[in-house]
């Protein structure tokens, strides 16, 4: 895990030196410059006709480097052309070990990373060889030392099939036993805009009693009441977003008291609201509304690929914006170990850590 140097330190480098807990990562959102261009070259002897369209993925990187906003229909077109490139066992491969580095280069000491198992059949991967693929990945990652503990949510696309979202919560129960543990969780993300989650309430009600843990999209964009009270109740075990949970965005106080009421930690990516259009402007993004409450807030970053950010510039966006000290932040990365999806010896493990880099950080 990544040790904290003494001193007085810029609020940059406290922030990158701060042990975190990273609980809302996309994988293949989070796939970075330099292992795009990787990808990109294996993409370079097919034909003109067959190939991704860097173009638009130039574009995509130019404004958001920019800190510009686009919307959340853009986001999905870039996950789409992602998910071109990713598209064998192969590329799987390179995509994990890289993200699960670069977390840990950035001091992120437990990532939770969630991942759609995708068939392709063209390459002959199916979501059994994706999930392993990254199972392996991980472990390679731990072999070779890197300094963090990853565990793997399974996510389901709310684009997909009722059968699609059982088939990927039976491969969770599965590949939860065979993994070791490894595989703790089921996540629903996917375009917000398209079906409606509440037929997908009695599977998740049985992958919950089946010991996998909910981390589900909620909210995110607005008028999904009844859907977004549906998912609360079952209850989630953590939620996506949140972002028009509460009255002042057009939620509601039963919104609000549902996620109280069952105390649902809210995973928060501020750059990826912003970037999306979700939020308008960083000073209008929910962690305020949630934070003053003393509510269970974890700052994430989403897709630290598409939105062109790191744990640290989300910690240190937080700081700057809602006038946070470092205790402050310290309380909060603290805090995220309660909300893990991994056993009592893992938080254990974590806890002492941070007791031991605590002083380090002079706080
Ligand atoms: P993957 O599951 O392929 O590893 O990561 C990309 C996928 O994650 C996207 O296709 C989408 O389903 C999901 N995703 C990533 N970011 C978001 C987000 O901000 N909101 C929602 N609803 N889904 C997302």
């Amino acid at each position: 895990m990544a040790t904290a140097s003494e001193g007085h330190v810029s609020e940059e480098k406290f922030c990158k030196l701060l042990p975190k807990v990273e609980l809302h990562a996309h994988l293949n959102g989070s796939i970075s410059k330099e292992t795009m261009t990787k990808l990109l070259a294996r993409k370079a002897h097919l034909p003109q006709d067959q190939q991704p369209d860097t173009q638009a993925l130039q574009q995509w990187t130019d404004i958001v480097e920019n800190g510009k906003a686009v919307s959340l229909d853009a986001c999905f077109q870039m996950f789409k052309l992602i998910h071109q490139i990713v598209d064998d066992t192969e590329a799987v491969a390179m995509v994990t070990k890289d993200v699960v580095r670069e977390f840990a280069e950035d001091g992120v000491c437990y990532l939770e990373l969630r991942s759609t198992p995708r068939d392709v059949p063209q390459t002959g991967m199916t979501k059994r060889s994706y999930i392993e693929t990254v199972l392996k990945a991980i472990q390679q990652c731990q072999d070779e030392g890197i300094d963090i503990i990853v565990r793997f949510i399974l996510a389901i696309d709310r684009r997909n099939s009722l059968e699609a979202a059982e088939e990927t919560i039976q491969l969770a129960e599965d590949y939860r036993a065979k993994s070791g543990g490894v595989v703790v969780g089921v996540d629903l993300s996917g375009d917000p805009k398209v079906g409606d989650a509440r037929q997908l309430i009695p599977l998740l009600q049985k992958a919950r009693t089946a010991g996998l843990r909910l981390a589900l999209h909620i909210a995110e964009i607005p008028d999904q009441e009844a859907e977004s009270l549906a998912l609360l109740n079952i209850p989630t075990d953590r939620i996506g977003h949140g972002t028009f949970l509460h009255p002042e965005v057009g939620g509601s106080q039963g919104l609000v008291a549902a996620t109280e009421n069952h105390s649902i930690p809210l995973e928060l990516c501020q750059t990826s609201n912003f970037v999306g259009k979700t939020v308008a402007s960083f000073d209008e993004h929910h962690f305020k509304y949630w934070f003053d409450k003393g509510h269970p807030c974890v700052i994430c970053t989403d897709d630290k690929g598409v939105f062109h950010t790191t744990l640290s510039k989300e910690y240190h966006l937080a700081m700057m914006t809602f006038d946070l000290s470092r205790k402050q932040l310290w309380q909060l990365s603290e805090r995220s170990i309660d909300f893990i999806f991994a056993d009592d010896d893992v938080k254990q493990t974590l806890r002492k850590h941070w007791t031991n880099e605590r002083s380090k950080l002079q706080l």
